[in-house]
């Protein structure tokens, strides 16, 4: 996965941003977009679907023309024929209120992956997803997710809960549906960088994340209209796989996420360290795609300080924790901010994005096998756990 950051700038000011520079308005150069293309598709090292997402900023302030030009040459230098071709999917995160026409005949043009940051009902998007001078941002998010819907244009949203939201998750279900909204994302709001949150301070936060997702997620498949909740539908492969294979997590591998900035930095491992300011790590950059090859990068990367410090962290992770089969050592952005240190384990983080979710997934297995006839455990049931290595309840 690529995640390239087009401009540090975002038109609005939400309460629990974690970017830096968000006031700043540069933007990537075509030519530092040509450079990283060009040594990625000649490393061979990307998948067959390579996945790039425009992010961190708001993507849509800078200008449909941009994309234009620097889709084309992606599109141009992609290796098409051959033993190895590749297939590129671009994806955007945004907030939604510079959706316009121009931008959804663009997006069906590049069959653009959108994804779409709103909150819930207008209360609870306005409480922290505000312009700078404070204004809620509700009206012109709704809009551009109305434009989408309207056109028939497959997209996600993303909502990142907070104290209000996790009681309400009837609500905000209910929302969705109203506004024609099928496919869901949830992020709780956490600390990193500069923002703390005071929802990972309290113990009972686990217990409160556990009520909102069983509820919202079995009134979702009951009602049916919301066909796709993320934290549930990308843990169940996780959760059940073929047996001997490992649960992958490309956040501690080096280079696995390339994650580059608006000036052709480069840092790997969780995108939210790119931007960050750390004498012990050296920012947490490998190095700038203008002026070094992918192959120094990718060697930067493993004799790193900090790739040496996640593995401590996944090898605690290993011996330690119940989840790893599923997880895979975990955020390392999350444990560097939550636990102040790489080679460290469990984070608030992982218990939601986790362990809650396969604590779920296992319990209403066990619902439906407890719901079956005696006799029909040994037939059905009996073969499908047997081929799935569901972590051990802890
Ligand atoms: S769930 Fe947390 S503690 Fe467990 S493996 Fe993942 S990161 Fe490590």
């Amino acid at each position: 996965m690529v995640i390239i950051q087009p401009t540090p700038f975002c038109n609005i000011n939400c309460s629990y941003c974690y970017l830096p520079d968000r006031s700043n308005k540069h933007v990537i150069s075509q030519s530092t977009v040509t450079k990283l293309f060009t040594e990625l598709f000649a490393s061979g090292w990307n998948n067959p679907d390579l996945t790039v997402l425009w992010h961190a900023g708001e993507p849509l302030a800078v200008p449909i023309a941009f994309y234009r030009e620097a889709f084309a040459m992606i599109e141009r230098l992609r290796p098409k024929d051959g033993p190895w071709p590749v297939r590129v999917k671009h994806s955007f995160q945004t907030n939604g209120m510079l959706i316009d026409e121009a931008w959804c005949d663009f997006f069906k043009e590049w069959n653009v992956g959108v994804g779409v940051s709103i909150d819930g009902p207008r209360e609870l998007h306005d409480a922290h997803r505000k312009t700078r001078s404070g204004a809620g941002t509700f009206d012109k998010t709704i809009t551009g997710v109305r434009r989408l819907r309207d056109t028939g244009y497959p997209f996600h949203i993303l909502s990142v809960l907070g104290r209000a939201s996790l009681e309400m998750p009837e609500e905000m279900l209910a929302f969705y549906v109203s506004e024609g909204i099928d496919h869901v994302c949830f992020n709780v709001e956490e600390s990193e960088g500069d923002y703390v949150s005071d929802l990972f301070q309290g113990a009972e936060l686990r217990q409160r994340y556990e009520t909102f997702l069983r509820t919202f997620w079995h009134l979702a498949r009951a009602d049916g209209r919301v066909k796709f909740v993320r934290e549930i539908d990308h843990a169940l492969p996780r959760v059940f796989r073929p047996e001997g294979v490992r649960a992958r997590n490309i956040q501690v591998e080096p280079l696995g996420m390339i994650n580059v900035d608006s000036h052709g930095n480069v840092s790997s491992f969780s995108p939210e360290l790119l931007g960050y300011k750390n004498a012990d790590y050296g920012d947490f950059l490998l190095g700038n795609i203008n002026r070094q090859s992918l192959a120094e990068i990718y060697r930067a990367s493993v004799d790193s300080a900090f790739l040496r410090d996640i593995k401590k962290g996944v090898e605690a992770c290993r011996a330690h924790c119940e989840y790893f089969s599923v997880c895979g050592g975990g955020a390392p952005v999350n444990k560097f901010f939550e636990n102040g240190r790489f080679d460290s384990t469990t984070t608030s983080f992982c218990t939601l994005t986790q362990m809650v979710p396969t604590d779920l997934i296992l319990e209403a297995l066990d619902k439906f096998e407890q719901s079956l006839p005696d006799d029909s455990l040994a037939t059905i049931a009996q073969p499908a756990a047997s081929s799935a290595q569901p972590p051990r309840m802890p």
